[in-house]
Parts: C-alpha cells; structure tokens; sequence
C-alpha cells in the first residue's frame, strides 16, 4: 500500500477518498481538514481564545493538540461528571495530556457544581443521564468561556458523531435539533460561540492521529452511553458506509449544504427571560441547569419530599 501524495509506505487506508498516506502525509491530510473546517464556517480567528471542551477521550485531545499546532490561543475545561472510575480515569488522562504539553487545564466537578454525579442526578430528576449531563455541560461550559474571557467553546465532535446524529434527527423529524445542527452556533446574548473543527475527519481518522502522536486517552466508552440511541445509529452508519464509502460525507455535507433551504435563517430570538438563579438567558424563569440543581438539593434534605414528581 502506498501513500497517495509521496508513494512512501502507507500506514492508514481511508476508502472514503480513496486514498492511502504514509503518517507524515496524513498529518497534512489531517490538518488541512481541520483547518478547512475554521475557514469554511467562520469558527474563529487567531486573536481569540479558545476553551476546549477536553472529556479525555481521543477527538477532544486530539482537537486540543491541533489548535495548538495550528497556533490558537486556546484553554481546555474539563468536568469531572463523577462516573466512577470512568470519571477518575478521564480527569487523569485530562491533566497528564496537559501537563505534559504545558497548556493551561480548568477542571470542574459536577457534584460540586450540581450536588450529584451524572447518575445520581439522573435518578433523582427522571431524567436520562445523557440528558442531565448535556444540560449540565452547556451550561457549565458557557460559564467557564464567560468567566474565562473566551470567545468560542470548541468540542471533539467528528464526522461519524455528527452523522449518526443527523440520522436521529431525522428518523424523528426533530425539527428544533434539525435547525441547530450546524458546526458552527454564533454567539446569542450572552452564549458563547459553539464550534465542532473536526466535523471532516471520521473517528477512525481521529484514532490514528492519536495514535501517531502518542496521545494517551480514555478508550472505554462512558458507561452512561450503554443504551445510547447514538451508538445504534453508528453501528448502522459505519455498516453503509462498509458496503458504499463515502455515503456518510454524502449524507451529512449533504445536509449542511441543503440545511438553510430547509431551515431558513431567523432572526433568532434570544430568550427573554434571564434565570432568576443564575442570570443566564432562559426561556422560562429558572433555566433547565437550576432546576435540576434545585430538585438534586430538595432530594438531598428529605428524600421523600417529590423530587421525582
Ligand atoms: S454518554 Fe451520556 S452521560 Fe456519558 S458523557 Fe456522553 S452525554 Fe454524558
Ligand atoms: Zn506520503
Ligand atoms: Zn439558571
């Protein structure tokens, strides 16, 4: 197998392009994707800073190493959801990575913020733990870019995770997550930018980058995402692409291409109300985040006082 650009050895086999590369080629490859994605959708530019949602898994430490290659000022955020030892092996990883590359690291605890870990909070609120936790990262994130004076929130989403969500999506006609399924969300009021530069590059492209560089991530999935609808729309992603490479790029480009013929832009309202609580814009009196923290804290002075009504 040779490399498509030097007709060196290849190493990595990417049929979606029909193409091989060697490592040093597909570290070029590889950049110039992430570096199209920032041009193409206006992410950010150079005299902005940048926090990196970093979970310790390979997309969001591999997305840290690149913007920092690449030259951006850039600070990561980590929070700890208190999973057990999935949690400790995460934050762990999350601050060697750091440490070793001297780049500056903020880490939060959700049972600090919040009262509970992911699961306890999911028991005492009926909600699902994935939904818990993306409440809580949306608003914890938003905080940590305010108060740190950055001006975009960049997570690891890849190519095969916003694909199979765009599957979801649309096997539900989820009109509103349709709408909002964009890798780059402008700034509204007082929320942050939200970015997603790996949006071209697969998670097979995303491990052997982690792999070529030596970066030492979390390889277990959270435990929380057991029943995750997403890794079944995955599985069936990776299983068409299997017979017709390239079907996944088609279907999601696909859809950012014909997204505002669908959704046309609005002049989108930002919320009127801002949370009694926390100040942040809601569109009801307590934002979502605050109401789960203050069913968690009712729960914990007397467990039988209706947190789960
Ligand atoms: S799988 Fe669910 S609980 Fe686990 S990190 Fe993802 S969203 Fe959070
Ligand atoms: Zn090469
Ligand atoms: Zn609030």
């Amino acid at each position: 197998m040779k490399c498509r650009v030097c007709r060196g050895k290849a190493v990595i086999d990417l049929p979606r392009h029909n193409a091989s590369f060697c490592p040093s080629c597909f570290d070029s490859y590889l950049m110039d994707q992430v570096w199209k994605a920032i041009d193409e959708f206006r992410m950010f530019h150079k005299s902005e800073r940048i926090l990196i949602a970093v979970s310790g898994g390979k997309d969001s430490l591999a997305l840290w190493d690149i913007l920092n290659r690449l030259g951006y000022s850039t600070i990561g955020f980590h929070l700890d959801l208190g999973i057990g030892d999935y949690s400790r092996e995460s934050t762990e990883k999350t601050r060697k990575f750091a440490v070793d590359r001297n780049l500056p690291l903020h880490v939060e605890s959700l049972t600090q913020e919040v009262g509970a870990s992911v699961d306890s909070i999911a028991d005492l609120t009926n909600r699902p733990p994935c939904s818990a936790c993306g409440v809580s990262k949306r608003h914890l994130f938003n905080r940590a870019a305010k108060t740190m004076d950055c001006h975009v929130v960049a997570t690891g989403h890849n190519l095969d995770d916003e694909a199979s969500r765009l599957l979801g999506n649309i096997l539900h006609w989820q009109d509103g997550y349709l709408e909002k399924q964009n890798p780059a969300l402008p700034d509204e009021g007082s929320l942050v930018r939200k970015v997603k530069p790996l949006n071209r590059l697969t998670e097979k492209e995303m491990a052997a980058y982690a792999f070529l560089k030596g970066i030492d991530y979390v390889v277990h999935e959270c435990p929380m995402s057991v029943n995750a609808k997403q890794l079944f729309y995955k599985k069936i992603m990776n299983e068409i692409e299997q017979e017709s490479p390239g079907t996944k790029q088609a279907f999601y480009f696909g859809f950012l291409d014909r997204r505002s013929h669908f959704y046309p832009e609005k002049d989108e309202s930002t919320p009127s109300f801002l949370c009694r609580e926390c100040q942040s814009p809601s569109y009801t009196e307590i934002c979502t985040f605050c109401r789960i923290r203050l069913k968690v804290s009712l729960a914990g002075r007397d467990p039988d006082s209706g947190a789960r009504s």
